[in-house]
């Protein structure tokens, strides 16, 4: 009987996993383990949100194991140490994991891979969560992509996509002893503020296919329109459900292709953004710098003298807690803090508004969402963040501010969005939201405080900021 270790870590599900898949096929006995193993993300260890979710994600697939007669076995403590102590324990001589992408989570990878293998442990690590391995795409110049849409544009020549894999089955799961209820890891937070995030969510493989049912059925006609407004459920919302790798691209692109030609198009528009997630992956020295060398002079000048400091300067607390006098910007950051989540328009809004209009430096804004977001994600994150910043990898116009009164008029008009996360401002019309520098006692009257910065004389002073540095 030959048994084989399957060690999950940001693949938390049975279907369309290839490591998984070849252990099954390949062995008689599966033994599935988590290592909770904090001490190997190094400066990137999961954020509080991120930490809620794991817990609830790491229960359900020990609950989907259960109904194939299995348990996720839960360990705490350093990687190699425990997966030596299990093979030992259950007579595995092989280890199979799906590989993850991040500079910190290669390292660790690979030491992890050589000490096995010199214990005389088979290691094989799969393809992960994405479409196409980051080295397998490059530009005609052997470069890595650094824009989205040539990067796409290779991408979707390469179609057809792959076929999803079916639900694992092992032909015997192993159980071992000393396995920790997912509880003993201490994930969830002990003042519960996670009510919010609780009522949205639903971490875990289930909760990621009825989340793609859903947007399938509504949105394969209508995402390029709705994507933009954050009052409307027009996005698929599975980005956390992706980063914890209970849901693929190649599941979520089969099954739009499937819904598309139902409705008698041929279309995988819809999936393009699915695909951003491998573009941040080929860009792997970003998670702390700042990606162009002229830009890296200009941020680190105009954005803050804080560079790399931890702690956020006092003014950004208005920031994190949606208290800045800027509607748009109050409904995201709250938006964020209740729900761990917040629309893409309103993500770019935020960060512009921290980085432009206050001239914080992007770092702070990075942690904060690293805290406080379900889908934090390091490459995602970082590039978003640079992207805003226009200190990123692509060609983001390093002067354009965002106005979010011009962004509220426009993506939410009639003010849904706002008064959803602003209740003390619901009853005044929209059109005094989007214009409220006109209004401002309007505004006091109903407890709402005044604007932190004026929009305009900040955007005047980043501008300039900007321009007073050396362009090389
Ligand atoms: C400042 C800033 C920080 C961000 N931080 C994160 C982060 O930590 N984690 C994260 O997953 N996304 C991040 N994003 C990207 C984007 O906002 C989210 O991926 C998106 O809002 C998730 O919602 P969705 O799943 O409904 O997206 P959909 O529009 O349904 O797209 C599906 C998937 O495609 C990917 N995607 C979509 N838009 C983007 C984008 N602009 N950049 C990269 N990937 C994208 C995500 O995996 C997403 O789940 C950030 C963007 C900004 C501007």
């Amino acid at each position: 009987m030959s048994t084989a270790l399957v060690l999950f870590r940001r693949d938390l599900r049975l279907a369309d996993n290839p490591a998984l898949h070849a252990a099954c096929s390949a062995h008689d006995r599966i033994l599935p383990v988590y290592v909770h193993d904090p001490a190997a993300d190094g400066d990137w260890a999961p954020g509080a949100a991120s930490r809620w979710w794991l817990h609830h994600s790491l229960r359900a697939l020990d609950q989907t194991l259960s109904c194939q007669d299995g348990r996720l076995h839960i360990a705490t403590g350093d990687t190699l140490t425990c997966i030596r102590q299990l093979c030992a324990a259950s007579g595995a001589r092989a280890v199979y994991w799906s590989r993850r992408y991040e500079p910190a989570a290669i390292a660790h990878d690979s030491a992890l891979k050589a000490a096995l293998r010199a214990d005389g442990i088979e290691v094989h690590s799969h393809s992960g969560n994405l479409w196409r391995e980051p080295w397998t795409l490059a530009t005609d110049g052997g470069q890595p992509y650094r824009v989205f849409t040539p990067f796409w544009r290779r991408l979707r020549a390469q179609l057809p996509a792959p076929t999803p894999l079916p639900i694992a089955r092992a032909r015997q799961w192993l159980q071992a002893d000393g396995g920790l209820p997912v509880a003993a890891l201490g994930l969830l937070p002990a003042i519960r503020w996670d009510a919010g995030m609780a009522a949205q969510w639903t971490p875990g493989e289930a909760g990621a296919r009825e989340l793609l049912e859903i947007f399938a059925d509504d949105a394969v006609n209508d995402y390029a329109k709705s994507r933009d407004l954050p009052a409307r459920h027009g996005t698929s919302r599975l980005s956390p459900h992706l980063h914890f790798g209970e849901i693929t691209p190649v599941q979520i692109h089969a099954l739009l292709q499937q819904r598309a030609q139902q409705a008698g198009g041929a279309s995988v528009r819809t999936s393009s953004p699915i695909c951003a997630n491998s573009a941040g992956a080929n860009s792997p020295t970003t998670c702390s710098t700042t990606s162009r060398t002229r830009r890296r002079r200009t941020s680190t000048r105009a954005s803050m003298p804080s560079l790399g400091r931890r702690t956020p300067p006092p003014c950004s607390s208005r920031w994190q807690r949606g208290r800045t006098g800027i509607p748009l910007v109050d409904a995201g950051m709250r938006e964020l803090w209740h729900t761990g989540w917040m629309h893409n328009r309103v993500r770019m809004v935020v960060a512009s508004f921290l980085t432009k209009n206050l001239r914080q430096h992007w770092h702070h804004g990075a942690r904060w969402f690293w805290d406080t977001l379900v889908d934090a994600d390091l490459a995602n994150n970082t590039l978003g963040w640079q992207w805003v910043a226009g200190c990123g990898a692509d060609a983001a116009p390093y002067f354009r501010v965002f106005n979010p009164y011009l962004q509220s008029a426009k993506f939410d008009p009639d003010a849904a969005y706002l008064k959803r996360w602003l209740p003390e401002l619901a009853a005044l019309p929209a059109r005094t939201l989007h214009e409220a520098w006109k209004n401002p006692s309007a505004l006091a009257a109903c407890g709402y405080p005044a604007p932190m910065v004026d929009l305009a004389a900040s955007r005047q002073a980043a501008l300039a900021a900007w321009e007073s540095l050396p362009s090389a």
